[in-house]
Parts: structure tokens; C-alpha cells; sequence
């Protein structure tokens, strides 16, 4: 079985104790990455410090033109990362609505090249006879990213080119459940980046402790569970490195007795069941108006009945299995919870039967928050239908949860729709569609979804500290 290598300072590290990396569409072992030991940790900060003065001080049109020869890489090993995400997630090479490894796979390249072309220019405050007054940013030194297994490329990706454009260095950690495709990614960066610039550390959070707790890092950015993120944010105090916390979501949509029901049932089922779930910013609980309540439901569950679920890597599959058996038996207990809290199970329901981590496209009548499968997130297959009789009292569910990363709003009246939209406690609103996000636009959680966002200018100045710089003239 291939073992997938660490890379620290430009060298390929094989050697030590290694995991197995499971294919969930069979629960069998496909390929193996190191465990990594501290030591490993030691080296790849040491190696990332070393690289920073060189690659801090690189000039603005080399490290674009680096960049951009990133996303070219990625592009031209386009087939082989694309079945190494379809056999290390389970997600479909195409997927439901488009929505698979080779979304995966382009949404990494635009990324890429998208956020090589960002620039941050100095700002000027003031310029009169007193002074000159400018605000520059500079790169803060090593950045230690830390991944999760839901889109391990496109993450590592959101992670480490804003980082690198911004003149810092880089210590990348993939989970131990998905560390495949991110491994290989960084063994053909290293063609192209200086040694150092880009190091890759695999093992599980043990080796994500040492490295948030490393004296030698100095920002962290990290997208996983909540818990995981305090956990992170307690271990970065004692040095009080930066953090950027992209954590877990619980999306609320609100759908207006205004809809055409036919036309947005399969806009919310893809908004609720694409990658099965496992997004962030999926559509987790939808709050329906009690005119379409009854009619919205029949068709999700219609939808639900309808969906291809199967092995990633046959065409024509629309959703894979769960990525691995502990998220697996996550959805069961909230299954069985939604059951004996008195929900109506309307389509699916259950694990299905065979090898793999499969459960059954469900759609859940009846409950209301106080639920444990509306409070909490679900990540996987099984959408909540929650009913409302007046919207005042569907915005106030809807803000009901500690979680804050998106919301959705759905309408014929698009202007009404942002009104409540705005209302919504939530990093990111959508009004008819859910979950989509654009390499320019920011995104990112407010209450315990996360701090700070990434995407775009704002996200790249997350990368960087504020030096102001005042010139005095008289
Ligand atoms: P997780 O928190 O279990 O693991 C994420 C990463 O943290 C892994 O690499 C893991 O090894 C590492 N880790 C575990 N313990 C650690 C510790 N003590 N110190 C440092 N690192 C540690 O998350 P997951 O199950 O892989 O991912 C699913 C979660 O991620 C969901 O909650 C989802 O909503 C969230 N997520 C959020 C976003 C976003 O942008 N907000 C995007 C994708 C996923």
C-alpha cells in the first residue's frame, strides 16, 4: 500500500509509525501516511522559520508568479487528486448538482490564482503639513494550518496561499481521516517554493496540540469542529499567537409563504444534501411556513427518495457515504433521538445495509428546536423540516443556537427576504440559494462558528499585522 510522504524543508520525510487512510465507500484501508512524532513538529517549524526572512522579503511578482505555477500544478495533476479526494472522503468525482472532487479540485485552482493576485496597498491616513501618515501590513512569520476531512484540499488551499501571498511560512496539518490528496499537493508545491516555504506534518490532534502550542508559531488558522477550536484557542494563549477559527455551523433557511414550492425544492435538497452533508455551510435546519409546510415536505422527501447514493467513483453517483464511522454513528443517534423526541421520519432514516459508512438521504417532519437534531450539528444526510406560523417566530428559532456561520432566506420578494435576512445572527446570508462562496467575497462565522473570516482582502489581512508608519514634517 502507498505511503503518502511528510515533506519538511523541501526534503521528503518517510520513516516512523504510519496510519491508515480508509476508503469509505468500503471501509478498507487504501493508502498509509506517517504518525507523525514531535520531533517532526520541531523540524517543520524549524524549517519554516528559517525559510521566512528569504520568502517575506521576495518581491510582490515572484511570489504571484509562484503562486500562480501552484495552481497550474494542481491543474495539471488534475485526475490523480481527484480520485485521491473521491477515495480519502468518499465524495463523488461529480456529486449531486456538480458538487464533488472535481468541484473540489476547481475550486482550489480559482483559489488560487484568485487570491495570488490579491494586493493589500499601504493606506494613507493622513498627508498634510503635520505629518504623513501610513498603514502597511506585514507577514506575521509561521503559519501553523490545521485542516479538517470535509473538503481537505480546497481548505488547505483557503489556508495556505493567503498565508504565502501574504510573505509568511507555512506548517500545514491534514486529518489524519483525509491526508492524502493535501500530502500530495505538498510534495508537488515543493517543486516550485524555496524549501521550507511549505512543510506538511500527518498525524492526529496530538500532533495538532504540539503544533498550536509551538513557541515557534506565530498565527494559527484552523477549520474543524468547535470544540476542536477552543481546545486551539486555550493551547494558543500562552504565546498568544493570532487565531482564525472557521468552525462548525448549524445554517438555519427560512422559506416565506411566498415560494413556488417545485421550483426551490431542489434548490434547498442541494443546499441541505450536497457532499451528505459534510459541509460547513450546508443547509442544516429549514423552517417552513405552515400554507406550504405539508407540500414542501413531500417533494424533499420525494428528492431524497430519488438521490443516487453509491461508490464515489462510479459516474452518475449524486451523494457517497459518510466520511468515516464515528461521524456515521453521529447520524444514527440523531436519527434515533429525532424518533423518540416524536419527528416523522418521511424518506430514509436508517444505515444502509453492505460495506462502507452509508446512510440513507433522510428528511425529518415534526420537530422544533429543543430537538437534538435541530440544536445540533448534524453533518450528514438528515435535514430537520421544522414548521412556522408567523416569520417573527421563525427569525427567533432560527438566531436560537450558540452557532453563527450562514443563513438563508428564500422568497418571490427578494427585497423583503434581505430585510429578514439581515435580521439573522450569521456570517453569511443568502436569499434563494445557500452555502455558495467565491474566492473575493468574505466568509466566516460570528458567535462560536469562528473568528475572523477568510476570502479575499479581508481574509488575506488575517495573514498579515498592522505597522503604521507616521512621518512627521513639522
Ligand atoms: P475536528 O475538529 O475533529 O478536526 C479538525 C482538525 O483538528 C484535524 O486535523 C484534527 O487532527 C485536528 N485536531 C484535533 N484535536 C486537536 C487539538 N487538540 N489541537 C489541534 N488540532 C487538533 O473537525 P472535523 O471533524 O475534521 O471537521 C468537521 C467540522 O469542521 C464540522 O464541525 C464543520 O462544520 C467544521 N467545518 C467548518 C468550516 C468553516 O469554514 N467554518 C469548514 C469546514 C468544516
Amino acid at each position: 500500500m502507498k505511503i503518502y510522504p511528510m515533506v519538511i524543508d523541501g526534503q521528503i520525510v518517510n520513516g516512523g509509525r504510519t496510519l491508515a487512510v480508509v476508503n469509505p465507500a468500503t471501509g478498507e484501508p487504501f493508502a498509509k501516511v506517517h504518525d507523525a512524532s514531535p520531533e517532526h513538529v520541531d523540524a517543520a517549524v524549524a524549517a519554516a522559520r528559517a525559510a521566512f526572512p528569504g520568502w517575506s522579503a521576495t518581491p510582490d511578482a515572484e511570489r504571484k508568479t509562484m503562486l500562480h505555477a501552484l495552481g497550474a500544478a494542481l491543474e495539471a495533476n488534475m485526475p490523480e487528486l481527484m480520485e485521491l479526494i473521491t477515495r480519502e472522503t468518499g465524495k463523488p468525482l461529480r456529486g449531486l448538482n456538480g458538487v464533488g472532487a472535481g468541484m473540489e479540485l476547481g475550486g482550489a485552482i480559482a483559489w488560487t490564482h484568485v487570491t495570488a493576485d490579491l494586493d493589500l496597498e499601504p493606506e494613507v491616513i493622513q498627508d498634510n503639513d503635520a505629518a504623513r501618515v501610513e498603514v502597511h501590513r506585514k507577514p506575521l512569520g509561521v503559519v501553523a494550518s490545521i485542516t479538517p476531512w470535509n473538503w481537505p484540499l480546497m481548505i488547505a488551499i483557503w489556508h495556505v496561499i493567503p498565508a504565502l501571498r501574504a510573505g509568511n511560512t507555512v506548517v500545514l496539518k491534514p486529518s489524519e481521516y483525509a491526508p492524502v490528496a493535501t500530502s500530495r499537493f505538498v510534495e508537488l508545491a515543493n517543486a516550485i517554493l524555496p524549501p521550507g516555504v511549505l512543510n506538511v506534518v500527518t498525524g492526529g490532534g496530538a500532533i495538532g496540540a504540539a503544533l498550536t502550542g509551538h513557541r515557534g508559531v506565530d498565527k494559527i488558522v484552523f477549520t474543524g469542529s468547535t470544540r476542536t477550536g477552543k481546545r486551539i484557542m486555550e493551547n494558543a494563549a500562552a504565546t498568544l499567537k493570532r487565531l482564525t477559527l472557521e468552525l462548525g455551523g448549524n445554517d438555519a433557511g427560512i422559506v416565506l409563504p411566498d415560494v413556488d414550492v417545485k421550483a426551490v425544492a431542489p434548490k434547498l435538497f442541494g443546499a441541505a444534501f450536497h457532499n451528505n452533508g459534510q459541509t460547513c455551510a450546508c443547509l442544516k435546519r429549514l423552517y417552513v411556513h405552515e400554507s406550504q409546510y405539508d407540500a414542501l415536505c413531500t417533494e424533499l422527501a420525494r428528492l431524497a427518495g430519488e438521490a443516487k447514493v453509491g461508490d464515489g467513483m462510479e459516474l452518475g453517483t449524486e451523494l457517497g457515504p459518510l466520511q468515516n464511522r464515528a461521524q456515521l454513528d453521529v447520524v444514527r443517534e440523531l436519527a434515533d433521538a429525532a424518533r423518540e423526541h416524536g419527528g416523522k421520519v418521511l424518506a430514509g432514516g436508517g444505515v444502509r445495509a453492505g460495506a462502507g459508512f452509508f446512510f440513507e438521504p433522510t428528511i425529518v417532519a415534526g420537530l422544533t428546536n429543543g430537538a437534538r437534531l435541530v440544536d445540533e450539528e448534524q453533518f450528514g444526510p438528515i435535514l430537520p423540516v421544522i414548521e412556522y406560523a408567523d416569520v417573527d417566530d421563525a427569525v427567533r428559532l432560527a438566531n436560537d443556537n450558540p452557532n453563527g456561520l450562514g443563513g438563508s432566506v428564500w422568497s418571490s420578494d427578494p427585497a423583503r427576504a434581505v430585510d429578514i435576512g439581515k435580521r439573522l445572527e450569521c456570517g453569511t446570508v443568502w436569499i434563494n440559494g445557500h452555502g455558495a462562496v467565491q474566492p473575493d467575497a468574505p466568509f466566516g462565522g460570528v458567535k462560536q462558528s469562528g473568528i475572523g473570516v477568510g476570502f479575499g482582502r479581508h481574509g488575506l489581512a488575517e495573514f498579515t499585522a498592522i505597522q503604521t508608519v507616521k512621518i512627521m514634517k513639522s
